[in-house]
């Protein structure tokens, strides 16, 4: 993309999305880490059903290291890898206790120093919980980096060190919200919407006027339907519509010719 258009991409996505946030629910930083080590290949939705079973009872490291490793298990069992990441939750909380009083640290090398914590927790955290300017790359931003041709890279560490050489400074505190949040909802990993993207003029996916195409023709909210009436088939898109033959209009048959009325 060339810098006006990257200029133009940020700026539609800010207007589309004026207060970004991060979806992990949180009210401190500790609660943030916590919940950023727990994300690894799980949903935030998945997440934070759990911690908000979890942060009421115990959101301090001195709480949370006193559940113990099977004390936590009890709450985070419904999260993937919960296992590994009870242990890692644990683990750090005992390193945040002896090491820096009991407060999450600042730096990234101190973060990536915790265990379950790598580049990408480490920037979620710099960014989200002390508002640095950092731009942490998970699988969406992997994604729209490289699909719009924003900060292509092969790996994650090339596409952030892109990111954030072409990024204006200006949109470096919400980027990774922006991106994560756009490749979340907007430009999806199978069939990106690009029918609606606020971003679709200066994307340069070769292949976004395919996907364009296929804007539903109907976009009504789906009826709630009365208990035991089928349910509608599935809407066409612009691109099928267009497809289909026209319906063949009858001729009208032509009126009776009148009979001539008999003379008296
Ligand atoms: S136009 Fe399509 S591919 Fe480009 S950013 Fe938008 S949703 Fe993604």
């Amino acid at each position: 993309m060339k810098p006006a258009d990257i200029e133009t991409f940020y700026a539609r996505l800010a207007a589309a999305m004026p207060d970004p946030k991060s979806e992990l629910e949180h009210t401190t930083p500790y609660e943030l880490l916590v919940a950023v080590v727990l994300s690894a290949q799980a949903t935030d939705k998945g997440v934070n059903l759990a911690t908000r079973k979890l942060f009421p009872v115990a959101n301090t490291p001195a709480a949370i290291a006193k559940l113990g490793v099977e004390g936590l298990e009890e709450y985070i069992r419904t999260i993937g890898l919960y296992r590994g990441k009870a242990k890692n939750v644990i683990a750090l909380s005992q390193i945040l206790l002896e090491q820096h009083g009991g407060e999450v640290p600042r730096t990234r090398e101190a973060l990536e120093a915790l265990p379950g914590v790598g580049r990408k927790t480490a920037n979620v955290v710099l960014n989200v919980a002390f508002g640095e300017l950092t731009l942490a790359v998970d699988t969406h931003v992997f994604r729209v980096s490289n699909r719009t041709t924003l900060a292509p890279g092969k790996d994650p560490l090339e596409v952030e060190t892109h990111l954030m050489k072409v990024t204006p400074k200006k949109y470096l505190a919400n980027a990774h919200h922006y991106l994560i949040l756009h490749g979340r909802y907007t430009c999806v990993a199978k069939k990106p919407l690009c029918w609606k993207c606020p971003g679709y003029d200066p994307c340069g996916f070769k292949e976004k006027k395919k996907f364009a195409a296929m804007k539903p023709v109907d976009e009504a909210p789906r009826a709630i339907l009365p208990k035991g009436e089928p349910a509608p088939k599935p809407r066409a898109t612009a691109a099928q519509a267009a497809r289909k033959p026209k319906a063949k209009v009858k001729a009208k048959a032509a009126p009776a010719a009148k009979k001539p009325r008999a003379k008296a």
